[in-house]
């Protein structure tokens, strides 16, 4: 992973848009299926900006590192490596950094979950927008959203 930029203005303004975004969904309940956690389930994972990143890699840090082998998550199916398992997913089908998984863990809602009313596209991509222009205050000269495998070095 890059290397963490010392911004905790940036990040308490990314942790309050990411509480108007949990917002939207106060009325949604989730299975805990935890698939959206297996990228090779979905076929997609979500992609991070520098912003995010800083905010993960503060969160991986205060827990003492990255959830140890031992402590991931167990495959669904007999063959681990077609689940693509986020690392962070730990043993008790649990995100180890809940409280600050990126925009993508946040919005991604499966068939399965209960759905409440949810945001309206344009009001999503109106935090798309605000999350955009914070990552480009944060890494001056834009940013590029990378795959949260790739950031943590699983790819
Ligand atoms: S960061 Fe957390 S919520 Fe997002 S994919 Fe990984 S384990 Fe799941």
């Amino acid at each position: 992973m890059g290397g963490t930029i010392n911004d905790e203005a940036l990040v308490g303004e990314l942790r309050a848009l990411y509480a108007r975004i949990d917002a939207h969904y106060a009325d949604w309940t989730c299975p805990s299926s935890t698939e959206c956690c297996r990228f090779g389930v979905t076929g997609r994972q979500p992609y991070v900006t520098s912003i995010e990143i800083a905010m993960v890699e503060r969160a991986i840090a205060r827990r003492g590192g990255m959830p140890s082998a031992k402590k991931h998550a167990l495959p669904l199916t007999n063959d681990p490596r077609r689940e693509r398992i986020c690392p962070l997913l730990n043993r008790d089908n649990r995100c180890s950094i809940y409280a600050d998984r990126p925009f993508g863990c946040r919005t991604f809602f499966c068939d399965r979950a209960t759905q409440g009313e949810g945001p309206t596209r344009a009001v999503l991509q109106e935090h798309v927008n605000e999350l955009r222009a914070l990552a480009e205050r944060h890494k001056l000269g834009g940013d590029a959203p990378r795959p949260l495998m790739r950031v943590l070095g699983r790819e």
